[in-house]
């Protein structure tokens, strides 16, 4: 679903990624870890194209995120283009990002209706089935200040997941949230994982990713130093750096 290849980005002399590849195919769970400034926003960020790209290319079912190749030219996509592209993944933020003027079932809905021209009955259908598989039920008339933050970033997820995205993109969804309120942001996510949601996700979790990934990629220094099945890379880590990483947690 998901290509990555030679993904390079710096912020003025910071190079935050130095020749990243990845791929998250259909159905896959992705864990991305490492260590405070190792790129792994801005990888996320780059694939959602909330940040230019300064070289590598990124595809998203084999189309070209960003860019128009014209013969050995690239050339950026105007805007317009760029947001279709991205209106076909789900990203989720570590601060919910919900309208809060608009109640939780509005916020669900809106975003087929209103970005995908879906029927307002066949998207309130969705919202309401979303809603239900993450215990959001009752709170569906309610603006999003009267949630807690784990019923919020639920919220937010089935926001992402109400377009029926290709891919989902998670950028630490608990790490803004009180302890309590982790279990049942990651008991959402494990459900959608279960269901053969293709999602790329960054965490701090690692006994989440552990559990959920089909693959975790470790990253330092704005590079994947290793990657693999969880079993292999927690229990049997190949380099003193992912080592040391995960010495921490235990
Ligand atoms: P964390 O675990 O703390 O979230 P991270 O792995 O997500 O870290 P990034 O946020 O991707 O790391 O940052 C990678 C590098 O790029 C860091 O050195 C960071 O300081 C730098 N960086 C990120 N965003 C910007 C920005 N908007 N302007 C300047 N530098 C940035
Ligand atoms: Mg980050």
């Amino acid at each position: 679903v998901l290509t990555v290849r030679g993904l390079r980005k710096r912020y003025g002399d910071q190079v935050a990624l130095d020749g990243v590849d990845l791929d998250v195919d259909a159905g896959e769970v992705v864990a991305v870890i490492g260590p405070s400034g190792s790129g792994k926003s801005t990888l996320v960020r780059c694939v959602h194209q909330l940040e230019p790209i300064d070289d590598g290319a990124m595809y998203l079912d084999g189309e070209l995120l960003g860019h128009r190749r014209t013969g050995a030219r690239l050339r950026v996509l105007p805007e317009k283009a760029v947001a279709a592209q991205r209106r076909r993944m789900g990203m989720v933020f570590q601060q919910f990002n919900l309208f809060g003027h608009r109640t939780v079932r509005q916020n669900v809905v809106d975003p087929p209706v209103l970005v995908h021209g879906t029927p307002r009955a066949e998207a309130t259908a969705r919202a309401e089935e979303l809603l239900a598989t993450m215990g959001l039920s009752d709170h569906a008339g309610k603006y999003p200040r009267q949630l807690s933050g784990g019923q919020q970033q639920r919220v937010a997820i089935a926001r992402a997941m109400a377009t029926r995205p290709r891919i989902m993109l998670f950028d630490e969804p608990t790490s803004a949230l009180d302890p309590e309120l982790v279990d049942e942001v990651l008991r959402v996510v494990r459900d959608l994982a279960a269901a053969g949601t293709t999602m790329l996700l960054v965490t701090h979790e690692m006994a989440f990713a552990r559990d959920v990934a089909d693959r975790v990629v470790f990253m330092a220094a704005g590079r994947v130093v290793e990657t693999g099945p969880p079993a292999e890379l927690f229990t049997d880590p190949q380099t003193p750096r992912l080592r040391e990483f995960l010495a921490r947690f235990r």
